[in-house]
């Protein structure tokens, strides 16, 4: 008899979501007494919790590895001239272009305030320690003044906001200064002597590939997970978070979609004097093999041949934007997390003052540059996001299941704005008049 193939692992995490949602139904539906049904989440309780925990077990060996590394590159950079800095420039301004867009259609559509109040009371109950956290991380979050949160970014003990970065009753910077601390740490990396700093950097090399390979390992767990926690969300509230979830998935799709042809195409048209029509038929491959691996690291090989070879863009400039941008230039990941955090906020009723929201900005364009260019990058950094404004790190949960077509459609966003970047600067670099570039090729 011929072997079955496993499933791959995104239709795992899939069918997870769909079996738990049905399991949940069913449970609902049959078992009507209370006792039974709370026996029996308390049992399956442990299976999300303990992949949920392993997801946040890689997040700040994740942050400081990726962001030390990230920057130090970026910084690099800086060294073989301007190009550097405008990459750097290029980038801060189009995440922010993309953080704007998804937040204003967050705030447009809503999607978390269209829960049923039965269902926002279970998220509330189920992942904040008691009422009383809730209220305190909502009026704490509406408390900060911008100078507070200014103050706390710059940590006075960097360990202690790392061992503390997920107590809700920790006044500190928490995740926050745990990224200005490898901020720092990556510019003052990349300012001195390469030789004498070649084994930290080694080490940041190693620490950021483990972790990596635990996020896999966190990802292989996941179709279990999934299951569970919308099992028990199903049992309490019955299937109804399913259409608040898929307004959200369609909202970020839009956003998405919006940034992809709107702002691209005005970059494109008017920035790097490109047909915007013709560069999306050059790149269609680039695009499948992105939607496809949902990994900018993997798509980077095609990305570099389709730059050189369909859009005649010099070597040293595809070679260097690409390899920087595909983990330095996220756009889709920006977008993504900006509407991710306010969707949950949303669903749990904490209403983001404006200090808070511009937090969830910084950050998200922080995030477009210390986000992990493999599948599921984002989620750790939006745990930290989550965190650091006061809804639950493990809010994030809610998303898994629906995470993967997001994360194979953000990608395209974030390898597409990579060779935006590289055209945009190989138009500044011809009008300059500067035909041959001194990069590493
Ligand atoms: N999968 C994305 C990428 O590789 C990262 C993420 O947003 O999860 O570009």
């Amino acid at each position: 008899m011929p072997k079955l193939k496993k499933p791959a692992l995104h239709t795992r995490i899939l069918l997870g979501m769909i079996i738990g949602i049905l399991a949940g139904v069913i449970v609902k539906q049959t078992i009507s007494d209370q006792e039974t049904i709370d026996t029996i989440v308390k049992w399956v309780e442990p299976i999300g919790q303990i992949f949920l925990r392993l997801i946040f077990m890689t997040v700040i060996p994740l942050i400081l590895s990726a962001l030390v590394l990230g920057i130090a590159e970026i910084g690099d950079l800086k060294r073989v001239g301007r190009i550097g800095l405008r990459l750097l420039a290029y980038s801060l301004i189009v995440s922010s272009i993309s953080v704007f867009i998804g937040i204003a259609m967050v705030n447009l559509f809503e999607p978390g305030n269209s829960l049923t109040p039965e269902t926002r009371d279970y998220l509330t109950q189920e992942f904040l320690d008691d009422s009383q956290t809730a209220a305190k991380n909502a009026a704490y979050a509406q408390e900060r003044t911008v100078g507070d949160v200014l103050t706390n970014i710059v940590p006075k003990n960097p360990l202690e906001d790392m061992t503390r970065a997920f107590d809700s009753t920790y006044m500190g910077g928490g995740l926050l200064a745990v990224m200005f601390f490898a901020l720092i740490f990556g510019i003052a990396m990349a300012s001195v002597d390469p030789v004498k700093t070649a084994p930290v950097k080694a080490f940041f090399e190693g620490l950021y590939e483990i972790v990596i390979k635990i996020i896999g390992y966190a990802m292989r767990l996941a179709p279990y997970g999934v299951a569970a926690l919308l099992f028990n969300l199903t049992v309490n509230v019955g299937a109804s978070f399913l259409l608040v979830l898929l307004k959200y998935v369609l909202i970020v799709l839009a956003a998405l979609a919006i940034h992809q042809f709107v702002t691209y195409s005005v970059i494109l048209k008017f920035f790097a004097g490109r047909s915007p029509l013709k560069f999306f038929n050059k790149t269609g491959e680039v695009m499948i093999t992105a939607f496809s691996t949902s990994s900018s690291n993997a798509t980077l090989p095609t990305a570099i041949a389709v730059s050189i070879e369909k859009l005649k863009i010099p070597k040293p400039i595809a070679n260097f934007v690409l390899t920087i941008g595909s983990t330095a230039n996220q756009n889709g990941t920006a977008l993504f997390e900006g509407i991710t955090v306010l969707f949950l906020a949303q669903c749990f009723n904490v209403d983001l003052s404006l200090t808070s929201q511009i937090t969830v900005v910084f950050l998200c364009i922080l995030a477009g540059i210390g986000t992990a260019g493999v599948p599921g990058g984002s989620l750790p950094v939006i745990v930290t996001i989550l965190v650091s404004i006061g809804v639950p790190g493990e809010a994030i949960g809610l998303i898994y299941g629906v995470d993967r077509i997001l994360d194979m459609s953000r990608t395209v966003l974030n390898v597409t704005g990579d060779i935006t970047a590289a055209a945009y600067i190989q138009k500044v670099e011809e009008k300059a008049g500067q035909g041959s570039l001194e990069l590493p090729g």
